[in-house]
């Protein structure tokens, strides 16, 4: 009889939005009269339509399959040329950093990317996350075989490296002991769940313990569009000595609404080799050739037009809304007296859960009483028990309406 794979067998279930959706549904069933009340400050996923550029793009684009002098079929494996050159252009050059076309992988989007990056590395690899963290990086290193097993009384997994982002440490995690001997360190700046940025001199003492310890950095930056603050680094490669430790991945989910649309790019440097001289961008290489077959060439051409002077600037009054929903949660709940980070750099408003609160009590709470809906932080790892994760991504009434009741808690 065939066996499933046992590391999949380790993983728990994914309970954080289940639960959240499931306690909704209870309390709509138990409250029927509250249930159009609800204001959902939990979610992930953005709310506006794509831009009118995007839109003409891909009309375009559809346009050009509809003609059999324009058709396009099988796209190149790494990306279409004209958004590789597009990318190191805008993203890379632009702010001093040398990344060349050939060293951009154009995909599907970030979540796929950052869940198969650690199949070059050896099975052995160890890997150090923070906590709190996107759950992606872990349960993908899981599914490799790559953890030991998940403990459910401290929420760990064994043979993973936590890296623990606290108030104490402002969020930002602290350098492993080099007795860890880590090989994969995953970094997501601006942050998802806690809005924490990381300013130049620290990114820069990363790179440089990487490069130190011979570990690689897989540095998520797909919030970096919400960056306002002039001095925090858009990308790692602003970094000196980056291109022998660090690989980036890109979406274009936060910043142009393509979470439905479905794009992204991975960044791997050719001057990535392991301790054999191996060249990691070769690898990736390989197993895009393999694995993957090109992101739509209708979708390529939408994101092209992200970096056009009309797609930049509808692009970024979209970002300038959230963000402006960001300031009034974040100021709505200071006012309230509530302890708040984040916010400024990025559309997540990660909050204290007051007088000492779980953040499941505190989830249950604004729930039941005022009827607002968000993420409770332990679910994203131990160091987020106590902690609340809003987001920016809704309407501006929601934004609005949700500061409104609970300061009225
Ligand atoms: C939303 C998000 C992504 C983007 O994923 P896509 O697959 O490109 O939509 C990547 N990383 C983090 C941390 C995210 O929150």
């Amino acid at each position: 009889m065939f066996k499933a794979n046992a590391n999949y067998l380790k993983l728990p279930g994914s309970y954080l939005f289940s639960t959240v959706a499931s306690k909704i549904s209870q309390y709509c069933e138990e409250n029927p009269e509250k249930a159009g009340r609800i204001v959902r400050l939990g979610i992930g996923d953005v709310t506006q339509p794509l831009a009118p550029s995007i839109v003409a793009a891909l009309h375009g684009a559809v346009d050009e399959m509809a003609s059999a002098e324009t058709f396009r079929g099988y796209a190149p494996d790494l990306g279409y040329d004209f958004l590789r050159e597009t990318i190191a252009k805008c993203d890379f050059a632009a702010r001093g950093a040398a990344i060349s076309p050939d060293e951009v992988f154009v995909s599907d989007g970030a979540k796929s990317d950052s869940a198969n990056i650690q199949e070059i590395f050896s099975e052995d690899a160890r890997v150090a996350v923070c906590d709190p963290v996107y759950p992606v990086y872990v349960d993908s290193n899981v599914m490799a075989g790559r953890t030991g097993v998940y403990d459910e009384a401290t929420g760990l997994w064994s043979n993973v490296s936590y890296m623990p982002c606290t108030r104490e440490n402002g969020f930002a995690p602290e350098l492993p002991h080099p007795d860890e001997d880590i090989s994969l360190i995953y970094l997501c700046f601006p942050n998802n769940p806690t809005g924490a940025v990381i300013d130049k001199p620290r990114l820069q003492a990363w790179v440089d313990y990487a490069n130190e310890h011979g570990a690689v950095i897989v540095y998520d930056a797909a919030y970096e569009a919400y960056i306002t603050d002039p001095a925090l680094p858009h990308s790692i490669y602003e970094c000196d000595g980056a291109r022998t430790c660090a690989i980036e991945i890109r979406s274009f989910s936060k910043n142009a609404g393509f979470t439905g649309t479905r794009l992204g790019y991975t960044v791997v440097p050719h001057d990535l080799k392991d301790a054999d001289g191996v060249s990691m961008r070769d690898l990736w290489a390989r197993r895009h050739g393999t694995k993957f077959n090109g992101a739509p060439y209708i979708v390529q051409r939408a994101g092209e037009v992200v970096y056009s002077e009309q797609g930049a600037r509808e692009t970024g009054e979209q970002i300038a809304f959230y963000r402006e929903n960001a300031r009034i949660i974040l100021e709505g709940l200071r006012e309230a007296g509530f302890d708040v980070f984040g916010g400024v750099n990025a559309p997540y408003i990660w909050l204290k859960a007051p007088n000492g609160m779980t953040s499941w009590d505190f989830f249950d709470m604004l729930l039941n009483q005022v009827q607002v809906v968000g993420t409770p932080g332990s679910g994203f790892g131990p160091s987020g028990e106590g902690y609340f994760r809003l987001t920016a991504f809704g309407s501006r009434e929601d934004a609005l309406e949700a500061v409104s009741r609970i300061k009225a808690l």
